[in-house]
């Protein structure tokens, strides 16, 4: 192992993670355990009749369902669901969802301090992170507060086992980008560096089902596990060039969240290769590939997942405008960022060329 990666600082945070098939069916008992009587559910719009059904299995529990949250946490949204909330008298928030559900959650616990249990059912990540990222007049900015932080995780393997093919497999690329990132994080550690490798190739072994929309319990389990991983390596250490980018061309220009993750993530790692070969070896032994950048694209492409920056909606003449706000705020990344160089990844990936890895310097 390399010396440098046995000199490190490691902060775990707080929290409880129950993960299993039919776990959903523990939610009172994780409420009780909580103090809490009854709930204000939070989830988007298409959830609405599935989230429904909570009100048959937990009679009196349930407070009010709020099926409006919507992609990167609108602050007029949540003072929308403050409101309900005030009104509901629930005191506890349970969130269920993607990333979005998730985010409304914490925005109202950010708010009122109320306690929560994150139900995900996609594979972004976020219920295991202290941040929240909300928009406001369509700039989106990011926070930390151990507040946003859910009390309790309730993985249930089953709410994800109809995820549709395209969420299932773009949502898991989003997952393997935060384990990717956490492996040449400038503050990376042993502990998530084990992790994020484990999580990558167990996502990548769960890839063939997700791409159907499958319901196989085996590859279902391996994805929401992989997912936590990869939301403890998101929530652990610093993220870098394709975070930033991807941020950049959601927030500004109103992409979608994992689209955007699943066709930069193999530009970003070919852009950061030379600096980081150790990193890189380690990507693609997960992948079972012979060159990381080039096994994350092929994982998206083998998978029906989008591979260009053109055919999710960006137009090529935003990509100097792009460059600039990514160059807005500094940030750390391994390769020193360049104009050029920045021009160069997103030309590419607008373009969906297959990237490779660079010779290790
Ligand atoms: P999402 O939550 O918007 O979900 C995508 C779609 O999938 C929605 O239409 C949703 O209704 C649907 N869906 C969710 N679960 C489903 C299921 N089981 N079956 C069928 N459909 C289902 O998208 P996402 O990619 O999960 O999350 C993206 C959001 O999360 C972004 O706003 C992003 O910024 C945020 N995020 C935040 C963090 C953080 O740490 N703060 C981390 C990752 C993502």
């Amino acid at each position: 192992m390399h010396r440098k990666e046995l000199e490190f600082h490691f902060r775990s945070l707080p929290g409880r993670v129950i993960f299993g098939n039919g776990t959903l069916m523990e939610l009172a008992n994780e409420m009780d355990m909580l103090g809490a009587r009854r709930a204000f559910v939070v989830t988007t719009p298409g959830r609405s009749a599935a989230t429904r059904q909570l009100e048959g299995r937990f009679p009196g529990r349930i407070a009010d369902i709020y099926a409006g949250a919507v992609m990167h946490t609108p602050v007029e949204t949540t003072a929308d669901a403050e409101r309900a909330l005030a009104a509901s008298g629930a005191d506890i928030l349970v969130s269920i969802g993607g990333g979005s559900a998730i985010g409304l959650g914490k925005a109202l616990a950010l708010r009122t301090d109320l306690p929560q249990i994150a139900i995900p059912t996609t594979y972004a990540g976020s219920e295991a992170t202290p941040v929240l990222g909300q928009s406001q007049d369509g700039v989106k900015t990011t926070m930390q507060s151990p507040k946003v932080l859910p009390e309790t995780i309730i993985y249930d393997v089953a709410l994800s086992s109809a995820l549709p093919a395209r969420i299932g497999v773009t949502s898991a690329i989003n997952a393997i980008a935060h384990a990717v990132e956490a492996l040449y994080a400038r503050d990376r550690n042993p502990v998530t560096s084990l992790m994020a490798e484990e999580a990558i190739r167990r996502i990548a072994r769960a890839m063939p089902v997700l791409a159907t929309g499958g319901a196989d319990a085996d590859a279902r389990s391996d994805a929401l596990y992989g997912a936590w991983l990869c939301g403890i390596c998101l929530a652990s250490v610093g993220m870098a060039l394709h975070h930033k980018l991807c941020h950049t061309l959601g927030g500004s220009f109103g992409l979608p969240h994992a689209d955007v993750h699943t066709v930069l993530l193999p530009h970003a790692v070919a852009y950061n290769s030379a600096a980081e070969p150790e990193a890189m070896a380690r990507i693609a032994r997960a992948l079972g590939s012979d060159d990381a950048a080039g096994g994350l694209f092929d994982l998206a492409a083998r998978h029906g997942g989008p591979t260009s920056l053109r055919e999710i909606g960006l137009d090529a003449a935003g990509i100097d405008r792009a460059v600039e706000i990514a160059l807005t705020n500094p940030y750390w990344n391994p390769e020193p960022l360049t104009r050029d160089g920045l021009l160069a990844l997103l030309r590419d990936a607008h373009a969906g060329t297959r990237p490779a890895c660079r010779p290790g310097r």
